[in-house]
């Protein structure tokens, strides 16, 4: 006799990241109708990479979709650093503007930590400043990196209370891993950190209530790493050959996630698909940080998104 095998529920994060955009712009036109602040995001791109261009494009239309103020900067790839940290500052000083991102990589010649570092952390939509980073290590209200900040919304959407359980980061970037870490560890969770020196990474796995996996490595966790019932958060985005041989040899690609999805899907009672879930969470939580920094500078509490 076969064992029963009850597939995984889909975190479906393109159409929950839909309804958030959709609970930013309410609450975006509330906050201008009643203090006359209207949410204003800047995006600063350097150069002529095809990809940021995309992201900005996409960025800037999505703003503009939740009915706030989108200002996009495009500099050449001449562009100095003091040059760009004189647009920094007059973002800083411009009271119209909430939120700053400045699209990385930027060119070699220019030091992107200094450039980050000059962005006021009040305006930091991107949570990367260092004053956020120890706002969350230490509880403080601060603005929270944007793909972490998705990944525990769709967890609290799906799960509720995450109290107690365990949860299991692979990874540990300043950008996802390690502000994952400090978000599930404010929700009470017991967390455990793995990065590429951890040992028995699979055994590690298997005592994950919650599994986040943000390595850039595709397909790396299998469906037997995965505990039965947990919930699985797929924050890899890996390019790999088509599956099709003839397209692959023309260089088609698809993407893929840092888990193996069919055989995960078999065992885990929840999980986030590669393309669909965590990706579309973390543009919308560009907006949601933008709305939050506006609310700030009003003095006014914002809004509970994730209230329904
Ligand atoms: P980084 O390369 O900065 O970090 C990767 C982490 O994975 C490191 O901590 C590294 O460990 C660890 N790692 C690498 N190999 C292994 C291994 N064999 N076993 C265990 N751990 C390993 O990546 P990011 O955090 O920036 O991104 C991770 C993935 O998420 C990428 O695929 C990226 O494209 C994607 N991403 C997706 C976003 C989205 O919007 N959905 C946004 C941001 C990222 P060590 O520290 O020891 O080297």
């Amino acid at each position: 006799m076969t064992a029963e095998i009850n597939p995984a529920q889909i975190i479906d994060g393109k159409a929950f990241s839909a309804k958030l955009v959709e609970r930013v712009a309410e609450a975006s036109a509330s906050l201008e109708a009643k203090t006359g602040v209207k949410p204003g995001l800047a995006v600063v791109i350097v150069g002529e990479d095809p990809a940021s261009q995309l992201y900005v494009r996409n960025k800037g239309e999505t703003t503009q979709k939740a009915g706030m103020r989108s200002d996009t900067h495009r500099l050449p790839d001449t562009t100095t650093q003091n040059e760009l940290l004189a647009l920094i500052a007059q973002l800083n000083a411009d009271t119209g503007i909430h939120g700053i991102l400045v699209q990385l990589p930027l060119p070699a010649h220019i030091d992107a930590n200094a450039v980050l570092d000059a962005i006021s952390p009040d305006k930091d939509v991107d949570g990367f400043h260092v004053v956020n980073a120890g706002r969350l290590a230490v509880g403080q209200d601060g603005l929270v990196p944007c793909t972490p900040l998705g990944c525990l919304m769709l967890l609290k959407d799906q799960l509720g209370d995450l109290s107690g359980l365990n949860a299991v980061i692979v990874g540990r970037s300043n950008i996802v891993g390690k502000p994952m870490a400090q978000l599930l560890l404010g929700e009470s969770c017991t967390v455990t950190v793995a990065h590429s020196r951890t040992k028995d990474l699979p055994g590690l796995c298997r005592t994950a209530d919650i599994l986040v996996a943000a390595v850039g490595r595709p397909e790396m966790i299998k469906g037997d790493w995965i505990k039965d019932g947990a919930t699985v958060i797929d924050v890899g985005i890996n390019r790999v050959p088509s599956k099709d041989p003839v397209k692959a040899a023309e260089g088609k690609t698809r993407v893929v996630g840092d888990v193996a999805f069919e055989e995960a899907s078999k065992v885990a009672g929840r999980i986030t698909p590669v393309p669909g879930g965590v990706g579309p969470m973390t543009i919308a939580c560009l907006l949601v940080n933008t709305y939050t920094a506006a609310c700030r500078t009003a003095g006014v509490q914002p809004d509970d998104l994730l209230a329904r």
